[in-house]
């Protein structure tokens, strides 16, 4: 079973005199709209929650797992039910052929960090290369057919394939992100239940205030995505930048997303993500296979100042830090990173547990990447 990523649930206090604390603990009819916002009626919501039982982890676990990964419809821009062909399949974001296969070990099975429910860490585990990486976000057709192009390897560091990798990219964070927000509605119907009414409060102020943040980025992925649509639509990709970084050596490690630019790669704040008013730059990263190593491959949105600080920032580390730190950007960052066996059981106790370190940090709050002294990875910048 595909686990669900692990998402930092900010808990927010309210504060006695917050308008919703008064409206909440204010007294209501049976019929009148709930506290809480969701739009039902209070005797259908609120009125009895403190004496509903609670749900277990696992039945909760098991039905937002449901919700996340329901299939959302196919993704292209021309996506319609005349044109699509086929049911909507598991697209790669990382491909196939090509990164995976480089890195799958004698049973066709890839390392990653997976969540581990006992106690929200994350663990080394194994998954088969067919399941890694994948999202259902298109039909067969337009998946074979968009992606073509890039699914024929040899990769040249040509701009259109960059930001072919890049919408990938964004449709995977885009869909992750509004299933994110169906399983935080979904939360809010019943992590409280059994609960006090003050905390109730602060349970619903909690769902509240994530989902008004993750509905902001989605606004925010939204616009980035149709700018990806039109340039798709147009043939035509001036309106992206692009930047590959080509290297010697094995490639052990394989990664691709998209980030908001909060920090640059010496610690620098760009933006305060909690600032609802602001708009994030985005910035995707993806690892692609060439004959003798790899291309590290950076996408962003011409014009936009803090993709660009940080990837100044990135180019004006020294060659023989770039690949290191770049690992452990990847790792911090991002669960859609995969890597072989074979480099993992090769790292020293001391690597593998600053690795698990790295992949343990739920919230990045800045700090400059320093490239370690033993190398995490053999990648030599050509
Ligand atoms: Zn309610
Ligand atoms: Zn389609």
């Amino acid at each position: 079973m595909i686990k669900l990523p692990s998402e930092p649930f900010k808990v927010t206090y309210v504060d006695d005199n917050d308008p919703f604390v008064s409206n909440a603990v204010k007294e209501r009819k049976h019929f009148e709209p709930c506290w809480c916002g969701s739009g039902k009626k209070y005797k259908k919501c609120h009125m009895l929650r403190e004496q509903e039982k609670p749900y277990s982890i696992g039945k909760i676990q098991n039905l937002q797992g449901k919700i996340f990964w329901k299939k959302r419809g196919c993704m292209h821009p021309s996506a319609s039910p005349e044109v699509c062909r086929g049911k909507v399949i598991d697209s790669h974001t990382i491909q196939r052929k090509g990164p995976l296969e480089r890195i799958i070990n004698t049973t066709n099975h890839v390392m990653h960090f997976e969540a581990n429910s006992t106690d929200g860490g994350v663990n080394v585990a194994e998954i088969g290369w067919r399941k890694a990486s994948v999202f259902p976000g298109f039909c067969s057709y337009h998946d074979s057919t968009l992606f073509d192009p890039i699914e024929q390897g040899g990769f040249s560091g040509e701009h259109e394939h960059c930001v072919l990798h890049a919408f990938r990219n964004i449709c995977n964070e885009y869909y992750r992100k509004k299933a994110l927000i169906e399983s935080f509605e979904f939360q809010r119907t019943c992590l409280d239940r059994g609960l006090n009414l003050d905390r109730q409060i602060s349970t619903q102020n909690s769902c509240i205030k994530s989902i008004a943040g993750q509905n902001k980025s989605l606004d925010e992925m939204s616009n980035i995505r149709n700018k990806f649509e039109a340039a798709i639509a147009q043939d035509n990709y001036d309106a992206f930048e692009s930047k590959c970084y080509f290297f010697k050596g094995r490639l052990d490690v394989v990664s691709s997303s998209v980030f908001q630019c909060e920090f640059d790669f010496l610690g620098n704040k760009l933006i305060d993500m909690w600032d609802l008013s602001l708009d994030a730059d985005m910035l995707s990263h993806s690892v692609v296979d060439t004959d003798d190593g790899g291309a590290i491959v950076f996408v962003w949105l011409k014009g936009a100042k803090d993709a660009n600080t940080v990837i100044d920032s990135f180019d004006n580390l020294p060659d023989v830090e770039k690949c290191d730190i770049f690992i452990q950007y990847c790792f911090v960052n991002c669960e859609n990173t995969f890597f072989s066996e074979q480099w993992w059981t090769g790292l020293s106790q001391k690597q593998q547990a600053l690795i698990q370190q790295y992949a343990n940090t739920l919230y990045y709050e800045g700090g400059k990447y320093s490239a370690n002294k033993d190398k995490l990875v053999n990648w030599v910048i050509i």
